[in-house]
């Protein structure tokens, strides 16, 4: 929602509400709607046989409820725009410097994220997921974002901008396609042709109309085994719209593809969907595992999502195992299934495959 109101003179305040419950897409709201103005602003216009040509500075002030007085309000705004005017006109600066930096690193991560997906700038690693104690099952495919100069960039510090900025589709099918591939040429490899992939899927991608049809066309085209392929859904998917989320994770079940609920215990699952919903696994989350040996709270809620699997007939898996500790406990409560620095980090696909041929060598000699 927009307000405007003139102060008098050249001076107007604009009031931009609902912008987001988190300050940093506050801010990244503002700095949208700042561009707009000033774009349309920068266009000439024609009074009687003149044509003018206006600029504008803009101050932009953040505030949420009635925390900080109007007057201040006012007066932070007065700031920012004078410091706007100072540095050159025809621009916006935030009040608060740090607000200030962080909208334009996100900005400047926008355009690099762009281009970067443009050029494939990212590959997966891999993560051993286990059963018992030295039974490799599969993988959890992570992505990782090679940036010509900051270096290998995780996950965290770009997948919720490229959902924000509509990029998860292109970025996620290319984390499907390079799976399903992985998965193909493994096929042909006997130590390597029993594990299966497990591939993070984004709320916003399982969402996308042509999800299903997407995944089904990736098997087509490389050959693999759907039955390989376990797409990890976070609790977050099932909150809404569940009827056409049960439908479309029924389509993809029947062709043998299979689903774990990711971070279980972080979100909030109603148990009738649960129930409903064709799911294999849950996964419980590591921050649950962490302080499972000291944290008693932590070790009755890991145990009772391991009943919980057990009573919906799922098969239940931990991640984040770092210690023999925490993976004894978890065998203790029932939980059989394993991924963590313990058994392994994420790594690359060349090195992934040779600790493979390490175990087998183990096995065999
Ligand atoms: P996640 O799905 O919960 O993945 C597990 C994260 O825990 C990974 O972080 C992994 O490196 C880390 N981890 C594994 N073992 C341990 C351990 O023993 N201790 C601790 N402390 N951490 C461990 P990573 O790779 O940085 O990925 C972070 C998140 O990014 C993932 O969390 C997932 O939500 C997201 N992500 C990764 N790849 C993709 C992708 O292809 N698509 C989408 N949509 N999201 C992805
Ligand atoms: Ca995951
Ligand atoms: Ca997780």
């Amino acid at each position: 929602m927009l307000w405007v109101q003139s102060l008098g003179g050249d001076e107007f305040v604009v009031i931009l509400s609902e912008l987001g419950s988190l300050e940093i897409d506050a801010a990244h709201g503002a700095e949208t709607a700042c561009s707009k103005i000033l774009l349309t602003l920068s266009h000439p216009y024609q009074f009687e046989d003149l044509e003018y040509k206006i600029t504008a500075s803009v101050g932009v002030t953040m505030f949420c409820g009635n925390a900080t007085g109007m007057d201040d309000l006012m007066k932070q705004a007065d700031l920012a725009m004078y410091r706007s005017k100072a540095a050159g006109r025809n621009a916006a600066q935030f009040f608060d410097p740090v607000m200030e930096l962080t909208v334009r690193e996100r900005a400047a991560l926008e355009v690099d994220l762009r281009r970067a997906v443009e050029v494939n700038e990212f590959v997966l690693y891999y993560q051993a997921q286990h059963k018992g104690e030295n039974q490799l099952l599969g993988v959890e495919a992570l992505i990782r974002w090679q940036h010509p100069q900051r270096g290998l960039v995780p996950p965290d510090q770009f997948i919720a901008l490229c959902e924000d900025i509509g990029l998860i589709n292109k970025l996620g099918n290319w984390v499907l396609y390079t799976a399903c591939s992985q998965l193909a040429r493994w096929a042909e490899r006997p130590e390597m042709c029993h594990l299966t992939i497990a591939v993070n899927v984004s709320a916003r991608q399982f969402h996308h109309v042509s999800f299903v049809d997407e995944v089904l066309g990736f098997i087509k085209q490389t050959g693999a085994d759907p039955r390989k392929l376990k797409l990890e859904l976070t609790e977050s998917i099932l909150v809404t719209d569940i009827d056409n989320v049960i439908a479309k994770m029924s389509t993809l079940k029947s062709r043998g593809i299979c689903f774990s609920l990711d971070d279980f215990g972080t979100g909030f699952s109603s148990l009738s969907y649960l129930r409903r919903s064709p799911l294999d696994q849950l996964k419980i989350d590591k921050s649950f595992v962490r302080d499972v040996l000291t944290d008693h709270n932590d070790a009755i809620i890991a145990k009772a999502i391991v009943n919980l699997a057990d009573s919906l007939g799922l098969n239940v898996i931990a991640e984040g195992v770092e210690t023999v500790g925490q993976r004894d406990f978890l065998a203790r409560v029932g939980c059989h299934y394993y991924q963590g620095y313990l058994f392994g980090r994420p790594l690359p696909l060349d090195s992934f495959e040779s600790y493979v041929a390490g175990l087998d060598s183990l096995v065999t000699s």
